[in-house]
């Protein structure tokens, strides 16, 4: 056998492999306990092992997986209504990723223009700190040199537009070949990054101007993330398309791209498709991720628990005004810029040390993705080994 890893060796991977998880809680095999900031990126949306989620899995695992898109699905019908009802939704693509829910909003804008005799339209704007997944089309709508570094020549129509230089600038890249301009209401990987305010509705306006499609990315920042079902409720902004991924399955792999009935029409019969999007396994599982995170009450207090994590990590700002640039985003997705003299990973590291995960993102920050059932408590274990931390840096 060659020493070459089993695993390709395309992440950095710390050491232990956990081996049991507990609402906010990792554990090691000998016992180690480790409180859960970054809910495996914003994907284990109600903690490790929600009762309620084991219970959903296990039932559906006895009964039935999958029997493939031959068939008719009734989880994936239910979870697709109660998306539906939910979001400005008319009609939902089911996948496995937050890539695959990109790659289908790219080939559903191109689609689109196509279906209503436009066919040249299809460049898609996207803007500077974005991050859209690894496929082929995501790494071109991603468009950083390091995204696609070594896989050239990338999939054209992408024209990328810096959010600072404002809505006059996107205004600017908009020619008669554009389709779409695709945003994350909140950048996760460009280091919880907030578009500006009225930025969003700005691109409605021109989106409607210009006869374009507003596709948001609300792959880390939807599923309650910000204290409402999807952030962009925040901006009263209603999107053409928006993609889902993480939160939805709270730990099962799934996607999906929301779309309206304006723009869902142009997807026919055969026009789209993929084998294990939507089974009886994975929607079970999301059906009962909307159970929790749709009911009464749930997104009001992850707004509460994200204003109180916010205001104790603005606390540490002012404790240590050299280390500290920023606290940033919206309910439970925060990040910590940091300043230029420090850097973010010598902070995790050191957080690590100390039992608490979260991670690196864009720009130097420490981005901090807990589960969104975590309470005050959470908060203060977590706030303390901050403080501990910032303290030896
Ligand atoms: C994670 C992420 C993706 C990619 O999702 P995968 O499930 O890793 O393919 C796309 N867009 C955003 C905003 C993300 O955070």
């Amino acid at each position: 056998m060659s020493d070459f890893s089993a695993v390709l060796p395309i992440y950095n991977r710390k050491q232990p492999s956990f081996a049991k998880g507990e609402g906010a809680y990792l554990y090691t095999d000998n016992g180690d306990k480790y409180l859960d900031f970054l809910s495996g990126i914003a994907v284990n949306a109600l903690g490790h092992c929600h009762p309620h989620l084991v219970n959903t899995l296990t039932e559906q695992g006895s009964k039935l997986w999958h029997t493939s898109n031959v068939f008719a699905i009734d989880n994936a019908t239910k979870l697709a209504e109660r998306l539906c009802e939910a979001t400005f939704a008319d009609s939902v693509f089911f996948c496995n990723s937050g890539t695959e829910a990109i790659e289908a909003a790219v080939k559903i804008t191109r689609r689109y223009f196509d279906y209503i005799g436009q066919p040249d339209k299809h460049k898609i704007i996207t803007f500077d700190g974005a991050f859209h997944g690894r496929s082929t089309a995501a790494i071109a709508a991603t468009g950083t040199a390091k995204a696609l570094e070594g896989f050239e020549p990338r999939l054209q129509g992408f024209d990328k537009v810096k959010v600072e230089n404002g809505i006059a600038a996107v205004e600017g890249a908009i020619d008669d070949k554009t389709a779409a301009i695709l945003v994350e209401p909140i950048q996760g990987e460009g280091g919880i990054r907030p578009m500006p305010d009225g930025f969003l509705s700005d691109l409605r306006a021109l989106c409607d101007k210009h006869g374009l499609l507003l596709i948001l990315d609300e792959i880390q920042c939807g599923i309650s993330r910000t204290g409402k079902f999807l952030a962009h409720e925040y901006c009263n902004v209603i999107p053409d398309i928006c993609t889902i991924a993480k939160g939805i399955g709270g730990g099962f792999p799934l996607g999906a791209t929301l779309v309206t009935a304006q723009v869902g029409e142009c997807m026919t019969l055969g026009t789209h498709g993929t084998t294990f999007g939507g089974n009886p396994l994975a929607t079970a599982v999301g059906n009962a991720v909307l159970d929790i995170v749709l009911a009464d009450g749930f997104d009001s207090k992850v707004k509460q628990t994200g204003n109180l994590l916010k205001q104790r990590l603005e606390g540490l700002q002012q404790k240590y005004p050299s280390i500290i640039d920023e606290i940033r985003g919206c309910g439970l997705m925060l990040g910590i810029k940091i300043k230029d003299s420090y850097t973010n990973i010598d902070l995790i590291n050191k957080l690590f040390d100390r039992k608490l995960i979260v991670n690196a993102a864009g720009s130097n920050v420490v981005r901090i993705l807990p589960p969104l059932v975590i309470d005050e408590s959470h908060i203060n274990e977590a706030c303390d080994i901050i403080d501990e931390a910032l303290e030896e840096l």
